[in-house]
């Protein structure tokens, strides 16, 4: 068959892998990074970064299921494409014992065969000194997880599908629409292009393509970077990935020293405490914004309580955007027999995107898992 990908993010360069693998004519259109993202005017992309936690053990069945499948096939897709992108630092649930986040998470770990140790608050000191924890905290820690740099793995993925036969038109696509013999992608170049079918996976810009809104939430993200110099990266190097269940039963994220392409090294954190919806031209516009200070100031306090003797040599926050349905699972299903939508990454969409890509590419085929469907996303 002949199917276009619109979109070359972690899960439209997944599915356009699993399609070109299986002997598809694919072709995939999506944008470069902006290289000024304060002028840019035109889409942008949930994964330009060089950091995103990748672990298999999360709080719901569904997401184990499918962030293990994905991270089983990406050792492959590193050996094939000769792109390391996985960094195996480990990562870690922390919270109170009996919190809602490790309670559930726990009752996965034995069902999906996960490898992750539960630390006691001693235990904590003793394999973290660098990390100061409050005294009732305790620690799921998965020994293979760790961090994936989404820009080389998209890359990685690309460059695959590109070994069997895919191709690429680096451009936005401004229209889609189906007709009784297939699909026509027009591009903002105005060229059409022709074919049986098309996965649509654009990140949270789904809906400026479709007719009838999907049920998706877009919320802006604020990310605060603390520089750290060469000494103080030695000393955290043994840092896990970690996800922190707050009092306030947010989940805020903090990722070890990763070095940047400024040549400088950051850690990371990101969990905004309250959830803004953005849609529409605001999307565009957050994007082009650092973010919001309010919230950097909220994370500047969960990481000073956590790296209690780091001095940052400076400090600067971003935007980015989350895509998320009401039911906290991917949107994957047909539109009609032709049209497929891929998104809602619900901030695990780089971890688990080559199953939301395989996923997308079985969707085609009317094979669609029931808690990734429009109308289970619909039910609130
Ligand atoms: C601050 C932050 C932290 C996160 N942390 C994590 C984490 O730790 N672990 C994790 O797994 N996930 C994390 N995520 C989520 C993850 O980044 C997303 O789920 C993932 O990027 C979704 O992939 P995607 O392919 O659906 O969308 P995107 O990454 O947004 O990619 C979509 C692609 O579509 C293209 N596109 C858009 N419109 C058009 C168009 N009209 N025509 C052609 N192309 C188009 C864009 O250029 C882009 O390349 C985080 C997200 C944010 C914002």
């Amino acid at each position: 068959m002949r199917i276009i990908v619109i979109g070359n993010g972690p899960i439209g360069a997944a599915a356009s892998r699993h399609l070109a693998v299986a002997g598809h004519q694919v072709t995939v259109i999506g944008p470069p990074e902006p290289t000024d993202k304060t002028r840019h005017q035109g889409v942008f992309a949930s994964h330009y970064d060089e950091g995103r936690i990748a672990r298999v053990l999360d709080s719901t069945a569904f997401w184990t299921r499918v962030k293990g499948a994905s991270l089983a096939r990406l050792a492959e897709v590193e050996a094939e494409s000769g792109i390391a992108f996985f960094t195996r630092s480990g990562g870690m649930m922390t919270g109170p014992k009996d919190g809602p986040l490790l309670r559930k998470a726990r009752a996965n770990i034995a069902p999906y065969r996960v490898d992750a140790q539960e630390l006691s608050p001693e235990e904590l000191k003793r394999r973290f000194p660098a990390l100061s924890f409050e005294p009732d905290i305790v620690g799921l820690h998965e020994v293979g997880a760790g961090w994936i740099n989404p820009r080389l793995m998209a890359r990685a993925q690309s460059a695959l599908a590109a070994r069997f036969g895919a191709k690429h038109v680096p451009l936005e696509v401004r229209d889609l629409t189906e007709t009784s013999e297939g699909v026509i992608v027009t591009d903002d170049s105005g060229t059409q292009h022709y074919a049986d079918a098309a996965i649509v996976a654009t990140g949270p810009f789904l809906n400026q393509l479709l007719e009838t809104p999907a049920p998706i939430e877009v919320y802006a993200r604020t990310i605060l970077f603390w520089e750290v110099d060469a000494a103080e990266a030695t000393r955290l190097a043994r840092m896990p990935t970690m996800v922190m269940e707050a009092r306030n039963g947010r989940e805020p994220y903090v990722l070890p020293p990763i070095l940047y392409p400024d040549g400088k090294t950051y850690v990371k954190i990101g969990g905004d405490p309250v959830d803004r919806l953005i849609s529409g031209k605001d999307i565009g516009d957050w994007f082009r914004s650092d973010g919001s200070v309010n919230v950097q100031i909220h994370l500047e306090a969960i990481l000073s309580a956590l790296l209690p003797s780091t001095k940052p040599l400076s400090r600067h926050r971003a935007s980015c955007a989350v895509t998320f349905t009401r039911q906290d699972r991917p949107l994957i299903d047909r539109l009609s027999e032709r049209i497929v939508v891929a998104t809602a990454g619900c901030a695990r969409g780089v971890k688990a995107s080559d199953e939301l890509g395989r996923m997308a590419v079985a969707a085609l085929a009317g094979e669609i898992d029931p808690e990734t469907t429009f109308t289970h996303a619909r039910t609130s």
